[in-house]
């Protein structure tokens, strides 16, 4: 389940800044995994089956373009995996069946609502 890119959100920051060699989400990834198209300056994942959904680039992108994709047995119900980052930390919401648990970090217990 790699990354996926909202081409709508993704503006390439790195190639699309100046000043910037890379972009945040190839500058994180460890498996370096994450690049820019050259020519759309939009990021995508260029091997989806070595990405080990560590979220790095989730986390790192300044415009919120990078989701995870929900494994396939919370994907087949309509779940899904979104992460918001915050000033003072970060929220997880993960959907699916009728349910909703959110995490917010740091030191929030989980809430399962829905
Ligand atoms: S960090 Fe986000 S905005 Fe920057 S290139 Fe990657 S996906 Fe696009
Ligand atoms: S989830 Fe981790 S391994 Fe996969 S593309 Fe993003 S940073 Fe790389």
């Amino acid at each position: 389940m790699p990354a996926h890119v909202d081409a709508n959100l993704c503006d390439g920051c790195g190639e699309a800044r100046p000043g910037a060699e890379v972009a945040a989400c190839e500058a994180v990834c460890p498996g370096d995994l994450m690049a820019v198209d050259p020519q759309t300056l939009k990021a995508y994942c260029r091997n989806p089956s070595d990405c080990w959904d560590c979220c790095s680039c989730v986390k790192a992108c300044p415009a919120a373009a990078v989701t995870p994709r929900p494994a396939y047995d919370l994907a087949l119900f309509g779940g899904e995996v979104l992460y918001e980052g915050r000033p003072d930390g970060c929220r997880w919401t993960f959907a699916g069946t009728g349910d909703v648990a959110t995490y917010d970090l740091p030191g929030d217990e989980a809430r399962l609502t829905g």
